[in-house]
């Protein structure tokens, strides 16, 4: 059976933000560069995010700066952060969106034609640079035009359009290949004809997304398999903070065909309010002790923040991600949701019909379509939904690269830059600023390697039989085993988490391993949804291990891992991350590291008694010596 071969220097496994924004870097530097996506290209992820790109521009609120952006970040993070990621998202993300503008991107203006941001919660100011609420499109727009910009300068210069970057999309990668400890390529198979093709190329970018599809209730698409997060962890590469997952507040609830789809937190943005069944404004009642100075006490103080910031505080809807998706919860929990199991959240009564259709018209369309609610007349029903995971591969945090040389990560597989919880805005920054330095620092490894590794058969053998095998076999239904693994991490190791129920999921997950090695698929390799998702099961498996086996150990509720039966945050346990990986390929192992501390000038950069909340006594005396 003859295999599809293609030598580059980069390949990039992704085409959202992150993939596009490393592809063009490294063709910029020179690398023949390949950018493989399963999904269609131009159907990333990347297209659904609603709310913007998270930068301090100043624009809007000209107090705000890369320092305010640098605390928001680590305050939503619950100081947890790669701090390094931190700093270098707050200081780069404003060149990154200047450079998207420049490159043809169109966002919504100020009065005095300055780019617009707009609030979002955890974000002291409005920060988020944004098209409508239809940013992430605009941004894989503007970054596709910069590919074809750049295979045009290529044609030019060398008489075809694919010399130096071209796209392989509906191509699915299954293994990273090595020539001893050094990437040496990638393997995959294409999904319209099922036949296979080898990728070589020293430096191999994963900007392959999340892990959603583990989940029952999700914003995510069927992309979402973790397989970046897997094919790292099988080449030798680390996962840290895989415990730490964020429930977006608000999903749709109704219909159950829609269950999950995202509600961009756009609408509080914007001064959308959240009821329980008996109309009250509840989220009042869950401000939390770390941000009781920061959030609105009284509905007229919060209303007032919107049009007057410098001297109000915020309300309370607006706080981060993770604490409004548990209020949320508590609520539904305590019998005050909504008819369908979530709660009201109302922009309605809050704002013109005409400003709702203009400021939100995917939303207004959304709901009129899918759920036939007009969200200009009624309230809409929402509740927590799995969204995004913080955790993913380590890596530098200035090049990108991950512990295996040759393998480097940007965007949501990598993990670090978020902490416990990431706030809302500042992923498609991340991808943008990590996407440039990923391609960047694959460039430079490439330039610096005396050799180029080879590819051995042995492994294209072995990575052939690991993809036809589901095809031999008429075992276990792929399907089944999919909703079992994804209805045991939505009830076992959901938004809410005890050592009994995380344990119990460890358990049943060990019994879908068996059956993952019985799966199998009816029919060819053309075309065959049932082969593919049998070969995405490895991935979700190894990925729903990492979570469980993580969070079982983490005692202690931080951000986007909250544990019933250890439910306050622990200082000890900041210093510390849950670095998981396989010496087999199939068992995780997980270990604790000890976090860097933070540097002097930014550790100073907060008031000491913020970070008391947060710090362990001997950390805190550590501070008291530097800020003297
Ligand atoms: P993606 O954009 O998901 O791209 C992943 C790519 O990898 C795809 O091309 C996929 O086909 C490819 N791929 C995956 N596996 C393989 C494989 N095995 N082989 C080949 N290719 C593969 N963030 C914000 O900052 N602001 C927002 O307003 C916002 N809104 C959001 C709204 C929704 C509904 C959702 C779901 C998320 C939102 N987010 C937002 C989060 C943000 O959109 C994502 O975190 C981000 O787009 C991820 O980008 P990425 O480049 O890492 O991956």
């Amino acid at each position: 059976m003859e295999i599809e071969r293609h030598e580059y220097d980069v390949v990039v496994i992704g085409a959202g933000g992150a993939g596009l924004r490393a592809a063009i870097e490294a063709r910029q530097q020179g690398k023949r560069t390949a950018i493989v996506c399963k999904s269609l290209f131009g159907k990333a992820h990347t297209v659904m995010a609603e709310g913007g790109a998270a930068a301090a521009m100043g624009n809007v609120n000209s107090d705000d700066n890369w320092m305010v952006h640098f605390r928001d970040t680590m305050r939503g993070g619950k100081f947890l952060n790669n701090w390094r990621m931190a700093e270098l998202h707050a200081k780069e993300a404003p060149d990154r969106v200047w450079e998207l503008e420049a490159w043809g991107a169109l966002f919504d203006r100020t009065k005095d034609g300055k780019i617009s941001q707009r609030n979002f919660g955890g974000h002291e100011y409005p920060r988020l640079a944004h098209v409508g609420d239809r940013t992430g499109l605009e941004l894989i727009r503007t970054l596709q035009q910069r590919v074809v910009a750049l295979q045009q300068e290529d044609y030019e210069q060398h008489g075809d359009y694919e010399a130096y970057i071209k796209v392989f999309a509906e191509c699915t990668v299954t293994r990273l290949l090595k020539d001893g400890d050094r990437i040496s390529g990638a393997f995959g198979y294409w999904r319209e004809s099922g036949s296979f093709v080898v990728l070589d190329a020293p430096a191999v970018v994963l900007a392959t997304g999340g892990i959603g599809k583990s989940y029952v209730v999700t914003s995510n698409s069927w992309e979402y398999t973790g397989d970046g997060h897997a094919l790292a962890l099988l080449a030798g590469a680390d996962l840290i903070n895989m415990e730490f997952i964020q429930f977006h507040p608000t999903g749709m609830v109704w219909p159950p065909s829609v269950r999950g789809i995202l509600v961009t937190e756009s609408v509080r943005g914007d001064g959308g309010v959240l009821r329980n069944s008996a109309g009250e404004r509840f989220m009042f009642n869950y401000i939390p002790e770390v941000f009781k100075d920061k959030y609105a006490t009284t509905e007229e103080e919060a209303d007032r923040w919107y049009t007057d910031q410098a001297n109000n505080r915020r309300p309370p809807e607006l706080l981060p991600r993770d604490e409004v998706a548990r209020a949320i919860n508590a609520e539904v929990k305590a019998g005050r949701g909504s008819p369908q199991g979530g709660v009201f959240l109302d922009v309605s009564t809050r704002l013109p019909a005409e400003e709702i259709r203009r400021r939100l018209p995917s939303m207004h369309h959304q709901f009129k379509e899918l759920a036939d609610v007009d969200i200009t007349a009624e309230p809409m029903q929402v509740g927590p939904t799995c969204h995004y995971i913080m955790g993913g591969v380590e890596v530098d945090a200035d090049t990108g690269a991950a512990a295996v040389p040759g393998l480097f990560a940007a965007g949501e597989v990598s993990g670090g830059m978020h902490g416990s919880n990431r706030l809302g805005g500042n992923s498609l920054s991340d991808l943008l600023v990590f996407g440039r330095r990923a391609g960047a620092g694959a460039a430079a490894y490439v330039d610096a390697l005396p050799a180029r590794p080879k590819i051995g058969q042995e492994q294209l053998d072995e990575a052939r039989e690991e993809a036809l095998a589901p095809l031999q076999r008429t075992g276990e239904n792929p399907y089944e085993v999919h909703h079992e693994l994804q209805r045991t991490m939505n009830e076992l190791v959901g938004i809410i988490r005890k050592a009994e129920e995380v344990a119990e999921a460890l358990e049943v997950v060990e019994k879908l391993k068996e059956r993952v090695r019985l799966v199998g698929a009816a029919g060819s390799r053309i075309y065959n949804p049932g082969w593919h998702l049998a070969l995405d099961l490895r991935n979700m498996i190894l990925v729903s291990e990492c979570v469980a086996r993580a969070a079982l150990l983490r005692e202690e509720s931080r951000g986007g891992h909250t544990r019933d039966d250890f439910p306050g945050m622990n200082p000890e346990w900041r210093r510390k991350l849950l670095v998981c990986s396989t010496a087999d390929g199939s068992s995780i192992t997980v270990e604790e590291k000890v976090q860097p501390a933070m540097r002097d000038d930014l550790i100073t950069l907060f008031d000491r008694d913020e970070l008391k909340k947060y710090l362990t006594d001997e950390e805190m005396s550590e501070f008291d010596g530097i800020s003297k």
